[in-house]
């Protein structure tokens, strides 16, 4: 069979796109105005910035006044969740709602925040890694200043029901952040339909450059300045403008959230394709809902054998894809998105993440199918624990999260 290169890890980051570089290109060289300087190519980026945050704006049903640039998705949570809980604190609200599996920008921020005297409930999720908005009502108090669910999951691609919680929030009172890092693109998002209040978002999870992101965040809410200096972003987030990352994100986004209905007619079938020809390998478990899904996003574990074995025999093949998330897979720590849904140790280290976009194609799809089962195979053949496996005839319980005999 001919070798074939295929990037499966979206989730991880993605490429710059053809129209978005060329849409940049001009803010290096020729339009190099700072925004805040009087001559025209000062005004000239002035009001390319303008006309980008519109257009961001448009693409998530927001007003250009609640688009405040960031330098990515983690900052833009790290913004969030401080600033509200900072804001909040003084009113005596220093309880915060997250879930179990959230991304580590939110849950290291979290476990900061604990250290300064907030108490943060984290929500368990249902072992197909869906949270229950009913949890969330339940969860809500007196002194809750905040509510921070991920739109997509990272790992596992699994879709939130972001309306239901952001109505909750709303009934209660209480303040809606969302990680959407892994949504935009995928999700049509309106942030009034949802009820959400803030939104993170990442350029470089859908064809922008890294270090380019936003922070909705609602009118009415007022979060405390994260970087001050000069005027920029309101004053809220001082700092000359990153004008290339910004025209580049604006391009992004409008590309990206266009056609999300025909992404998701092409991208469902191949993914479900890829799912039932895997799971065909004996041994074998979805993670995550496969309903609430995105579109490009399949986690699968394989008894037996070790997620990083896994990855380097496909990159071999050509196919570059993640076990866990890149953040984690320098520790051997299993993924706590992975633990989150029940599974033992065992079990979350042999797993693998494919994730793609628009250029997937069935020959791809095919391709991975022909590959992996062989792959698989020669790892086990080579696996102690495999043998182990074997000869006691340890096997998955009935839920398929633990290895029993
Ligand atoms: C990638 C990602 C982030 C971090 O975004 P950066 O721009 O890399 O800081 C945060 N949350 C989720 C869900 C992500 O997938």
């Amino acid at each position: 069979m001919e070798k074939r290169i295929i990037y499966a890890d979206h989730s991880a980051t993605t490429a710059v796109s053809d129209e978005v570089l060329q849409a940049m290109l001009p803010y290096f060289k020729e339009h190099y105005g700072n925004p805040s300087s009087i001559y025209s190519i000062g005004r000239e980026n002035e009001r390319a910035i303008i006309d980008a945050r519109m257009r961001i704006a448009n693409c998530l049903g927001a007003d250009p006044k609640e688009i405040f640039f960031t330098a990515g998705g983690s900052e833009s949570d790290n913004w969030a969740i401080k600033g509200v809980a900072d804001k909040l604190a003084a009113k005596g609200k220093k309880h915060i709602i997250t879930s179990v599996f959230e991304h580590h920008a939110v849950l290291h921020t979290c476990e900061f925040l604990e250290k300064h005297g907030f108490e943060v409930t984290y929500l368990p999720v249902s072992p197909d890694g869906l949270i229950d908005p009913q949890q969330v009502a339940d969860a809500i108090r007196e002194d809750t200043a905040l509510v921070t669910i991920m739109y997509a999951n990272n790992e596992i691609g699994t879709i939130q029901p972001i309306a239901e919680i952001g109505a909750i929030c709303k009934a209660k009172g209480v303040l809606f952040h969302t990680d959407a890092v892994q949504a935009v693109g995928n999700v049509e998002i309106g942030v009034k339909a949802q009820n959400i209040d803030l939104l993170s978002l990442s350029g470089h999870k859908f064809h922008a450059p890294k270090g380019i992101g936003a922070l909705y965040i609602r009118k009415g809410v007022t979060l405390p300045n994260l970087v001050h200096g000069g005027g920029q972003e309101s004053g809220k987030r001082a700092g000359t403008e990153n004008v290339p990352g910004i025209i580049g994100l604006a391009k992004a986004i409008e590309l990206a959230t266009a056609n999300i209905p025909a992404k998701t007619a092409k991208l469902t079938p191949l993914r479900d394709k890829l799912i039932d020809g895997i799971l065909k390998i004996q041994d074998t478990r979805l993670n995550g809902s496969r309903e609430h899904r995105l579109p490009g996003s399949v986690n699968i574990s394989f008894v037996g054998i070790e997620g990083e074995s896994l990855l380097l025999m496909l990159d071999h093949y050509g196919i570059m894809a993640s076990s866990g998330s890149a953040c984690t897979s320098g520790s051997l720590d299993p993924s706590h998105v992975l633990l989150s849904l029940g599974l033992s140790h065992e079990v979350a280290h042999g797993s693998l993440r494919l994730s793609f976009g628009e250029e997937f194609t069935e020959a791809d799809a095919d391709y991975i199918l022909a590959v992996l089962p062989e792959i698989v195979e020669r790892l086990r053949a080579m696996s102690p624990m495999w043998e182990t496996i074997q000869k006691e005839g340890i096997h998955f319980n009935e839920d398929k999260t633990k290895l029993v005999k």
